[in-house]
């Protein structure tokens, strides 16, 4: 039997290796590609890149890394990532310990002899004392189940699982259903390449141009220099991100003022100076509903200024629900796409999806073939993977009863029933309200510490107090409480809302990465006060 299996081999997994092995602890990794990088081995798509800068969204552990590694530009794109990826695999010789192509479907509790027997689809097994759950909180694509889809004679794609060799897409007609955070990177990079495109949205988005400048040789050598500093802001930053500026050598709040104290004439002159990205900077525009509904109605005549034609622009323009309430999406040239001739925009809201044919899609009001048809529909978020893995605890019990109503548990690291098995990054944590690199160091920092912790003072088993659930799942829902985020317009993937039959139920912990980390830290400080020991 081995110390842990550690179930995924994104940057989570990648990290828990590498730290875990410095404890001395025998271990093995399972993933279900064919190689590391999680998310940007999956998601392959045109378009697809980091929302935060490249500087932040990297690891801090290891100084020869941030001193050897050369970011290209400012927000990386998901080829410079994954490469990334791949260099700390080398760098730390993290290979040879992952089990590649091997999806675990069944993670069981003995808990007569005290361990963990996992099983993968092929049959294979492992058995540990410890298990981490590195398995993504966007890792299981959401795949809607639309009338007649199994009988389109075309291709078919989805981009949270984009295939590795080149897509030709030349000369065809290309569809894409789904205008988040996937289908706005996506949808300017597909209509330079195929003959035609039709968008088909359901709900209009909120998107904001992305910053689209190179790396500066000589700020990458300041930001080397600077690194400690930086990190050090990034820990007292609420969402992860220092902002650090290698001019001013300065780190930056992320929102400031108050848009209302703007009279009208400014605001507008704000945006026309500065872009709609400008309102993103406000913080009455995320806790006041006036504030909130100002800034989306500026936003939408910024459309009307950009999309030539009148119509195209009123259905980009969203209009039942606010900035805020969804993970804010950034692009390169989404809305002035819809000014090419070989780009068509289908309202689902209008005249709604009916059914897919051998040829294309058949909507209540035309007929459009197609060759190629695209899903940008997203993830079952948060618990998905966790739900998937078959997971079953003391008595047999499994995962999936215990979250019937929503993901329970403590910290979002661990759950009552459920000894010695940790999550990275789950619900109930910062997570994905984070930037994700400084959240994932963090959890796998706590765990490995925990687990050191229970091997030197002779701890068989580890998990949260009933009562520490419950308490810690009030405090999550009280501080999401009257955001922008739980506002009753807003149906996000942070509330389940994109997976029908899934429980509306806010999942990250909204009250800033620095509170959460001091919680963390005092937990483990006390002795791991809030879990049962024995
Ligand atoms: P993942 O990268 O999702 O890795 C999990 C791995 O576990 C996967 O490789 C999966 O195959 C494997 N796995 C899951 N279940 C099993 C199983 N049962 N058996 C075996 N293997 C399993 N975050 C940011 O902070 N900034 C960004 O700009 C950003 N951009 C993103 C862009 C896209 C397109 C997406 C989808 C997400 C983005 N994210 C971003 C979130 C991103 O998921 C995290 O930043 C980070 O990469 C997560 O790493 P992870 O290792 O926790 O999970
Ligand atoms: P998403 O935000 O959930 O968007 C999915 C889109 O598909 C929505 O427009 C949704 O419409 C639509 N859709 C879903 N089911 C549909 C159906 N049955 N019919 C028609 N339309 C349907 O998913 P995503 O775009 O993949 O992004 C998920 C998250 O991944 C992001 O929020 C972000 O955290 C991360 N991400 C980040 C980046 C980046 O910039 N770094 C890029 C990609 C992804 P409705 O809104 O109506 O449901």
């Amino acid at each position: 039997m081995r110390d842990i299996v550690i179930v995924g081999a994104g940057f989570a997994g990648m990290y828990a290796i590498h730290r875990f092995r410095s404890l001395g602890l025998d271990l093995v990794a399972v993933e279900a590609g064919t190689d590391v990088g999680g998310t940007w081995y999956w998601n392959r798509y045109p378009g697809a890149r980091c929302d935060v800068p490249s500087i932040e969204y990297s690891f801090g552990f290891s100084d020869e890394l941030e001193q050897t590694w050369v970011w290209p530009e400012v927000f990386s794109a998901q080829s410079d990532i994954l490469r990334y990826a791949n260099q700390i695999a080398e760098k730390f010789d993290l290979r040879r310990d992952i089990r590649f192509e091997t999806r675990i479907n069944a993670i069981e509790y003995d808990e007569g002899a005290n361990e963990w027997r996992l099983a993968s689809e092929d049959g294979t097994t492992f058995r540990a004392r410890w298990v981490v759950m590195a398995t993504g909180c966007l890792s299981v694509p959401n795949k809607p189940a639309l009338p007649g889809a199994d009988n389109f004679r075309g291709q078919t794609l989805h981009t949270g699982l984009w295939p590795k060799e080149p897509v030709e897409l030349g000369g065809l007609r290309v569809g894409i259903i789904g205008t988040g955070s996937s289908g706005v990177q996506a949808i300017p990079e597909l209509a330079q390449q195929c003959a035609h495109l039709t968008v088909f949205q359901r709900t209009p988005v909120y998107t904001v141009p992305a910053n689209r400048k190179a790396m500066r040789p000589e700020h990458l050598s300041v930001f080397r220099e600077h690194y400690r500093e930086l990190r050090t802001m990034q820990q007292a930053s609420e969402i992860g991100v220092s902002n650090f500026n290698p001019r001013s050598l300065t780190g930056a709040p992320r929102r400031t003022g108050r848009l209302l104290d703007l009279d009208a004439e400014a605001r507008k002159r704000l945006v026309e100076d500065n872009g709609v990205g400008a309102l993103l900077a406000f913080q009455d525009v995320y806790e006041d509903l006036t504030a909130n509904e100002v800034a989306n109605e500026l936003f939408r005549e910024a459309i009307h200024d950009l999309v030539e034609d009148p119509v195209t622009a009123q259905r980009l323009a969203p209009k039942t629900y606010g900035l805020g309430c969804k993970r804010q999406v950034i692009d390169r040239d989404f809305y002035v796409t819809f000014n090419r001739k070989n780009v068509t925009l289908v309202d689902l809201g209008e005249t709604p999806l009916e059914r897919v044919t051998a040829t294309g899609i058949t909507t209540t009001e035309a007929d459009y073939p197609l060759d190629v048809l695209i899903y940008a529909t997203g993830f079952d978020a948060m618990t998905g993977a966790l739900l998937r893995a078959g997971i079953r605890g003391r008595g047999g019990r499994s995962l999936r009863e215990k979250w019937a109503d929503g993901p329970l548990n403590f910290l979002g690291l661990g759950m009552q029933g459920f000894p010695n098995l940790f999550t990275v990054t789950g619900p109930g944590s910062p997570s994905v309200l984070c930037n994700m690199l400084v959240a994932i160091e963090q959890h796998v920092n706590w765990i490995g510490e925990c687990i050191d912790y229970c091997r030197t003072h002779e701890v068989r088993t580890i998990e949260p107090l009933a009562e520490s659930e419950t308490q810690w799942a009030s405090h999550v829902n009280e501080v999401a409480e009257g955001t922008m985020f739980t506002a009753p317009t807003c149906n996000s993937w942070y509330l389940g809302a994109n997976i029908e039959g899934k429980p509306r139920m806010f999942m990250p912990y909204v009250g800033g990465y620095p509170r959460y980390k001091n919680r963390c830290d005092s937990v483990a400080a006390a002795g791991y006060a809030g879990f049962e020991k024995s």
